[in-house]
Protein backbone atom coordinates (compact mmCIF):
# COMPACT_ATOMS: atom_id res chain seq x y z
CA UNK A 1 0.00 0.00 0.00
CA UNK A 2 0.96 3.55 -0.09
CA UNK A 3 1.99 6.05 2.06
CA UNK A 4 -0.40 7.31 4.93
CA UNK A 5 -2.40 10.70 3.64
CA UNK A 6 -1.97 12.47 6.86
CA UNK A 7 1.85 11.89 7.75
CA UNK A 8 3.83 10.07 4.79
CA UNK A 9 4.68 6.83 6.76
CA UNK A 10 3.27 3.36 5.37
CA UNK A 11 0.05 2.78 5.40
CA UNK A 12 -2.05 0.08 6.69
CA UNK A 13 -5.43 0.87 6.19
CA UNK A 14 -7.58 2.57 3.06
CA UNK A 15 -11.02 4.07 4.27
CA UNK A 16 -13.17 3.26 1.11
CA UNK A 17 -15.62 5.70 2.71
CA UNK A 18 -13.23 8.66 2.71
CA UNK A 19 -10.10 7.64 0.32
CA UNK A 20 -7.93 8.12 2.98
CA UNK A 21 -5.10 6.03 3.28
CA UNK A 22 -3.70 5.79 6.75
CA UNK A 23 -0.55 4.62 8.94
CA UNK A 24 -1.45 2.62 11.86
CA UNK A 25 -0.72 5.57 14.46
CA UNK A 26 -2.95 7.64 12.30
CA UNK A 27 -5.79 5.05 12.46
CA UNK A 28 -5.70 4.37 16.11
CA UNK A 29 -5.59 8.69 16.70
CA UNK A 30 -8.76 8.75 13.99
CA UNK A 31 -10.36 6.38 16.10
CA UNK A 32 -9.86 7.83 19.66
CA UNK A 33 -10.79 11.10 17.84
CA UNK A 34 -14.13 10.29 16.67
CA UNK A 35 -14.75 8.86 19.91
CA UNK A 36 -14.25 12.00 21.95
CA UNK A 37 -16.17 13.92 19.14
CA UNK A 38 -19.11 11.59 19.25
CA UNK A 39 -19.31 11.91 22.71
CA UNK A 40 -19.28 15.94 22.87
CA UNK A 41 -21.41 16.66 19.64
CA UNK A 42 -23.93 14.53 21.45
CA UNK A 43 -23.01 15.70 25.09
CA UNK A 44 -23.07 12.17 26.34
CA UNK A 45 -21.16 12.88 29.50
CA UNK A 46 -20.53 15.83 31.36
CA UNK A 47 -17.78 16.96 33.54
CA UNK A 48 -17.42 14.34 36.80
CA UNK A 49 -20.36 12.16 35.94
CA UNK A 50 -19.60 8.09 37.07
CA UNK A 51 -20.20 6.35 33.48
CA UNK A 52 -20.64 2.31 33.63
CA UNK A 53 -19.54 1.03 30.28
CA UNK A 54 -21.39 -2.39 29.87
CA UNK A 55 -18.67 -4.81 28.63
CA UNK A 56 -19.34 -8.28 27.35
CA UNK A 57 -15.52 -9.42 26.47
CA UNK A 58 -16.09 -9.03 22.98
CA UNK A 59 -14.46 -7.14 20.06
CA UNK A 60 -16.66 -3.69 20.13
CA UNK A 61 -16.60 -3.49 24.30
CA UNK A 62 -13.09 -4.32 25.05
CA UNK A 63 -11.69 -1.79 22.45
CA UNK A 64 -14.10 0.94 23.60
CA UNK A 65 -13.58 0.22 27.54
CA UNK A 66 -9.52 0.40 26.24
CA UNK A 67 -10.70 4.00 24.59
CA UNK A 68 -12.40 5.78 27.09
CA UNK A 69 -9.61 4.61 30.12
CA UNK A 70 -7.70 6.17 27.50
CA UNK A 71 -9.19 9.46 27.12
CA UNK A 72 -10.17 9.54 30.62
CA UNK A 73 -6.66 9.84 31.29
CA UNK A 74 -6.14 12.24 28.93
CA UNK A 75 -9.29 14.58 29.74
CA UNK A 76 -10.03 13.39 33.24
CA UNK A 77 -13.33 14.27 34.01
CA UNK A 78 -15.12 11.38 34.20
CA UNK A 79 -15.25 7.85 37.01
CA UNK A 80 -15.08 4.73 34.91
CA UNK A 81 -16.95 1.53 35.76
CA UNK A 82 -17.52 -1.74 34.11
CA UNK A 83 -20.53 -4.26 34.19
CA UNK A 84 -20.69 -7.34 32.69
CA UNK A 85 -23.68 -9.69 32.84
CA UNK A 86 -23.43 -13.45 32.66
CA UNK A 87 -26.72 -14.13 30.90
CA UNK A 88 -25.72 -17.85 31.75
CA UNK A 89 -24.62 -19.00 28.22
CA UNK A 90 -23.08 -22.72 29.08
CA UNK A 91 -19.49 -22.84 27.01
CA UNK A 92 -19.78 -19.23 26.17
CA UNK A 93 -19.78 -16.99 28.64
CA UNK A 94 -16.54 -17.91 30.87
CA UNK A 95 -14.07 -17.39 28.43
CA UNK A 96 -15.13 -13.65 28.14
CA UNK A 97 -15.87 -13.31 31.63
CA UNK A 98 -12.29 -13.94 32.18
CA UNK A 99 -11.44 -11.43 28.99
CA UNK A 100 -13.18 -8.75 31.02
CA UNK A 101 -11.74 -9.45 34.29
CA UNK A 102 -7.87 -9.37 32.94
CA UNK A 103 -8.74 -6.25 30.50
CA UNK A 104 -10.19 -4.24 33.66
CA UNK A 105 -7.27 -4.90 35.96
CA UNK A 106 -5.13 -3.67 32.91
CA UNK A 107 -6.79 -0.62 33.07
CA UNK A 108 -7.70 0.17 36.67
CA UNK A 109 -11.02 0.02 36.20
CA UNK A 110 -13.82 -1.09 38.59
CA UNK A 111 -15.66 -4.33 37.67
CA UNK A 112 -18.91 -5.58 38.33
CA UNK A 113 -20.27 -9.19 37.41
CA UNK A 114 -24.11 -9.40 37.27
CA UNK A 115 -25.56 -13.01 36.52
CA UNK A 116 -29.33 -13.88 34.71
CA UNK A 117 -29.09 -16.31 37.87
CA UNK A 118 -28.72 -14.22 40.43
CA UNK A 119 -30.88 -11.49 39.38
CA UNK A 120 -33.50 -13.40 38.19
CA UNK A 121 -33.14 -16.79 39.51
CA UNK A 122 -32.68 -18.49 35.81
CA UNK A 123 -29.84 -18.84 33.18
CA UNK A 124 -30.90 -17.64 29.65
CA UNK A 125 -30.00 -21.62 28.96
CA UNK A 126 -33.22 -22.30 31.16
CA UNK A 127 -35.63 -19.21 30.34
CA UNK A 128 -34.90 -20.68 26.74
CA UNK A 129 -36.31 -24.02 27.41
CA UNK A 130 -39.24 -22.71 29.20
CA UNK A 131 -40.10 -20.25 26.45
CA UNK A 132 -39.76 -22.85 23.88
CA UNK A 133 -41.92 -25.40 26.35
CA UNK A 134 -44.77 -22.56 27.01
CA UNK A 135 -43.97 -21.81 22.54
CA UNK A 136 -43.27 -18.74 22.55
CA UNK A 137 -42.16 -17.47 19.31
CA UNK A 138 -39.79 -15.06 20.04
CA UNK A 139 -35.86 -15.46 18.61
CA UNK A 140 -33.37 -15.91 21.75
CA UNK A 141 -31.75 -12.54 21.40
CA UNK A 142 -34.73 -10.57 21.53
CA UNK A 143 -35.78 -11.39 25.37
CA UNK A 144 -31.67 -12.10 26.05
CA UNK A 145 -31.64 -8.51 24.93
CA UNK A 146 -34.71 -7.30 27.46
CA UNK A 147 -33.08 -9.27 30.00
CA UNK A 148 -29.32 -7.88 29.39
CA UNK A 149 -30.63 -4.48 28.81
CA UNK A 150 -32.68 -4.51 32.25
CA UNK A 151 -29.63 -6.41 34.36
CA UNK A 152 -27.51 -3.15 33.01
CA UNK A 153 -29.95 -0.47 34.23
CA UNK A 154 -30.22 -1.53 37.67
CA UNK A 155 -26.63 -2.94 38.22
CA UNK A 156 -26.19 1.00 36.84
CA UNK A 157 -28.43 2.58 38.99
CA UNK A 158 -27.03 0.43 42.32
CA UNK A 159 -23.52 1.96 41.48
CA UNK A 160 -25.11 5.42 41.18
CA UNK A 161 -23.95 5.55 37.58
CA UNK A 162 -25.03 9.11 35.88
CA UNK A 163 -24.79 7.53 32.73
CA UNK A 164 -24.32 3.89 30.44
CA UNK A 165 -22.14 3.28 28.15
CA UNK A 166 -22.53 0.52 25.64
CA UNK A 167 -20.51 -0.55 22.26
CA UNK A 168 -22.84 -0.41 19.66
CA UNK A 169 -21.32 0.51 16.25
CA UNK A 170 -21.80 2.29 13.31
CA UNK A 171 -23.22 -0.88 11.95
CA UNK A 172 -25.25 -2.26 14.92
CA UNK A 173 -26.70 1.42 14.56
CA UNK A 174 -27.69 0.89 10.96
CA UNK A 175 -29.04 -2.71 11.54
CA UNK A 176 -31.44 -1.33 14.21
CA UNK A 177 -32.92 1.00 11.91
CA UNK A 178 -33.10 -0.91 8.96
CA UNK A 179 -35.03 -3.70 11.53
CA UNK A 180 -36.77 -1.19 12.92
CA UNK A 181 -38.81 -0.02 9.40
CA UNK A 182 -38.93 -3.76 8.25
CA UNK A 183 -41.04 -4.30 11.74
CA UNK A 184 -42.60 -0.62 11.08
CA UNK A 185 -41.57 0.34 14.81
CA UNK A 186 -41.83 4.17 13.50
CA UNK A 187 -42.34 5.41 16.86
CA UNK A 188 -39.08 3.15 17.63
CA UNK A 189 -36.83 5.21 15.36
CA UNK A 190 -35.94 8.62 17.75
CA UNK A 191 -34.31 6.29 19.98
CA UNK A 192 -31.32 5.94 17.56
CA UNK A 193 -30.63 9.65 18.09
CA UNK A 194 -28.86 9.96 21.37
CA UNK A 195 -30.90 12.34 23.32
CA UNK A 196 -29.28 12.48 27.37
CA UNK A 197 -31.55 15.70 28.03
CA UNK A 198 -34.98 13.41 27.92
CA UNK A 199 -35.12 12.18 31.43
CA UNK A 200 -36.89 9.17 32.94
CA UNK A 201 -37.37 8.27 36.33
CA UNK A 202 -35.98 5.21 36.56
CA UNK A 203 -33.96 4.85 33.25
CA UNK A 204 -30.02 5.53 33.65
CA UNK A 205 -29.49 7.45 29.92
CA UNK A 206 -27.91 4.75 27.69
CA UNK A 207 -25.18 6.53 25.89
CA UNK A 208 -23.03 4.93 22.56
CA UNK A 209 -19.86 6.37 21.64
CA UNK A 210 -18.81 3.85 19.09
CA UNK A 211 -22.12 4.54 17.22
CA UNK A 212 -19.91 6.43 14.16
CA UNK A 213 -17.36 4.08 13.91
CA UNK A 214 -17.68 0.74 11.36
CA UNK A 215 -17.30 -2.28 13.10
CA UNK A 216 -14.39 -3.26 10.93
CA UNK A 217 -12.57 -0.29 11.99
CA UNK A 218 -13.36 -1.25 15.54
CA UNK A 219 -11.89 -4.77 14.84
CA UNK A 220 -8.53 -3.12 12.86
CA UNK A 221 -8.17 -0.73 16.28
CA UNK A 222 -8.53 -4.42 18.68
CA UNK A 223 -5.72 -5.64 16.02
CA UNK A 224 -3.74 -3.21 16.31
CA UNK A 225 -3.59 -2.48 19.78
CA UNK A 226 -3.20 -6.41 20.57
CA UNK A 227 -6.37 -5.78 22.81
CA UNK A 228 -7.64 -9.87 23.92
CA UNK A 229 -11.04 -10.50 23.01
CA UNK A 230 -13.58 -13.57 23.15
CA UNK A 231 -13.50 -14.19 19.28
CA UNK A 232 -16.30 -17.16 19.20
CA UNK A 233 -20.04 -15.45 18.42
CA UNK A 234 -22.85 -16.15 21.00
CA UNK A 235 -24.00 -19.62 19.74
CA UNK A 236 -27.81 -18.04 19.53
CA UNK A 237 -26.40 -14.93 17.58
CA UNK A 238 -26.86 -16.96 13.91
CA UNK A 239 -31.27 -17.39 15.01
CA UNK A 240 -31.64 -13.45 14.57
CA UNK A 241 -33.13 -11.46 12.20
CA UNK A 242 -29.99 -9.08 12.32
CA UNK A 243 -27.49 -11.47 11.06
CA UNK A 244 -29.73 -11.12 7.39
CA UNK A 245 -29.96 -7.05 7.97
CA UNK A 246 -26.31 -6.87 8.40
CA UNK A 247 -25.75 -8.61 5.38
CA UNK A 248 -27.99 -6.74 3.37
CA UNK A 249 -26.54 -3.75 4.28
CA UNK A 250 -22.71 -5.17 4.04
CA UNK A 251 -23.50 -5.80 0.38
CA UNK A 252 -24.70 -2.00 0.18
CA UNK A 253 -21.66 -0.58 1.77
CA UNK A 254 -19.30 -3.00 -0.63
CA UNK A 255 -21.15 -1.53 -3.88
CA UNK A 256 -21.52 1.85 -2.21
CA UNK A 257 -18.99 2.77 0.31
CA UNK A 258 -20.86 5.11 3.01
CA UNK A 259 -24.04 3.63 2.78
CA UNK A 260 -24.06 3.47 6.56
CA UNK A 261 -23.18 6.73 7.29
CA UNK A 262 -26.24 8.00 4.72
CA UNK A 263 -28.58 5.59 5.94
CA UNK A 264 -27.76 7.07 9.86
CA UNK A 265 -27.89 10.67 8.75
CA UNK A 266 -31.15 10.30 7.41
CA UNK A 267 -32.59 8.56 9.85
CA UNK A 268 -31.63 10.81 12.17
CA UNK A 269 -32.91 14.03 10.34
CA UNK A 270 -36.39 11.83 10.01
CA UNK A 271 -36.32 10.74 13.94
CA UNK A 272 -35.91 14.39 14.55
CA UNK A 273 -39.46 15.28 13.02
CA UNK A 274 -41.17 12.69 14.64
CA UNK A 275 -39.53 12.98 18.11
CA UNK A 276 -41.64 15.62 18.89
CA UNK A 277 -45.19 14.01 18.48
CA UNK A 278 -44.51 10.85 19.95
CA UNK A 279 -42.75 10.44 23.03
CA UNK A 280 -45.01 7.81 24.59
CA UNK A 281 -45.94 7.55 27.89
CA UNK A 282 -43.51 5.42 30.37
CA UNK A 283 -45.54 3.48 32.93
CA UNK A 284 -43.99 1.64 35.87
CA UNK A 285 -44.40 -2.45 35.74
CA UNK A 286 -46.52 -3.05 38.45
CA UNK A 287 -44.39 -6.16 39.66
CA UNK A 288 -40.67 -4.57 39.79
CA UNK A 289 -41.58 -1.17 39.30
CA UNK A 290 -38.77 -0.76 37.11
CA UNK A 291 -39.68 1.91 33.73
CA UNK A 292 -41.74 0.05 31.21
CA UNK A 293 -44.11 0.67 28.17
CA UNK A 294 -47.41 -1.44 29.18
CA UNK A 295 -48.41 -2.66 33.19
CA UNK A 296 -45.79 -5.04 33.44
CA UNK A 297 -42.61 -5.04 31.79
CA UNK A 298 -41.32 -7.31 29.37
CA UNK A 299 -38.85 -8.96 31.73
CA UNK A 300 -41.53 -9.37 34.21
CA UNK A 301 -43.75 -11.02 31.51
CA UNK A 302 -40.48 -13.32 30.30
CA UNK A 303 -40.20 -14.21 33.90
CA UNK A 304 -43.97 -15.24 34.15
CA UNK A 305 -43.02 -18.86 32.14
CA UNK A 306 -41.00 -19.66 35.08
CA UNK A 307 -42.59 -19.15 37.49
CA UNK A 308 -44.42 -21.98 39.35
CA UNK A 309 -48.21 -22.18 39.02
ZN1 LIG B 1 0.05 8.75 9.33
ZN1 LIG C 1 -41.18 -5.71 35.83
Amino acid sequence: MENCAACERPSVYFRMYSGEKLCRGCFLRSIENKVRETISKYSMIRHGEKVALALSGGKDSTALISIMAKLGARFPGYELVAITVDEGIAGYRDESIRIARKRCSQLGVDHLIVSFEDLYGFTLDEIREALRRDGVGLGTCSYCGVLRRKALNSTAKAVKADKLITAHSLDDEVQTILLNVIHGDILRLPRITPDVERKIPGLIPRVKPLREVPEEEIALYAFLRKIEMQKTPCPYAKESMRNDARMLINTFEKKHPGTRYTMLRSFERLSSSIRTSTIADIRYCKECGEPAAADMCKTCEILSHLKPE
